[in-house]
């Protein structure tokens, strides 16, 4: 087997891209390539439900036990499971124009109901460190979850530091706080940046 380019990893049989977003808002955005078009992506890393569960639990949204249960039963409910994916899917892309500033009314409308619904949905509970939200758990859990903290980012002081990466046929999305950072990943979009600044020069 060939070695994995290095800004993507093998995580329980499934190839994807290493968080660089600096928030796990930005990092769903950052599961397909090219954001220059709404179309399908060259690369789209969530390809399946059982693959959308399995990011969560690499990036360490959802724990990996409950990862496993909603795999199970992902398994006995196929047709819920690819509808689910293709919501998540549709609310990937208007999440990010309306992260990006370009969303229609329309666009924004379908991203706050997911938030809204999502809100909706939460039991409040009794843990052992006192009453906690929580989501039920089923196949809605893992799009809900990234909804409500969705709505925390779009809300909140992070909102102002969001970036979007001018690599060539890139558009990912990271957390600037200090106004640094140009690049989605010094591996990819800035060593390309690097390589054609290089060529340039020689020519
Ligand atoms: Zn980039």
């Amino acid at each position: 087997m060939s070695a994995l380019p290095s800004h993507l990893e093998l995580v329980q049989g499934v190839v994807l891209p290493k968080p660089v977003g600096a928030d796990p808002v930005l990092d769903f955005v950052n599961t397909r390539s090219d954001w220059t078009t709404r179309g399908p992506a060259r690369t789209e890393w969530l390809t399946s439900y059982e693959a959308f569960l399995i990011w969560n639990s690499y990036v360490g949204l959802v724990p990996p036990a409950t990862v496993f249960r909603l795999i199970e039963q992902a398994g006995g409910k196929p047709t819920e499971a690819t509808r689910r994916l293709h919501t998540t899917l549709e609310f990937r892309t208007e999440l990010y124009d309306v992260l990006t500033g370009q969303a229609t009314a329309e666009s924004f409308e379908a991203v706050a109901l997911v938030i809204e619904r999502a809100s909706g949905r939460r039991q409040l509970v009794l843990s052992d460190d006192g009453p906690v939200w929580e989501l039920p758990e089923d196949l809605a859990l893992p799009l809900d979850n990234l909804a409500l903290l969705a709505g925390e980012l779009l809300t909140g002081p992070s909102r102002a530091h969001v970036r979007m990466c001018p690599g060539e046929s890139c558009g990912w999305l990271f957390l600037d706080p200090r106004g640094r950072r140009r690049w989605c990943s010094m591996a990819t979009c800035g060593n390309r940046a690097k390589v054609r600044a290089h060529a340039a020069r020689a020519r």
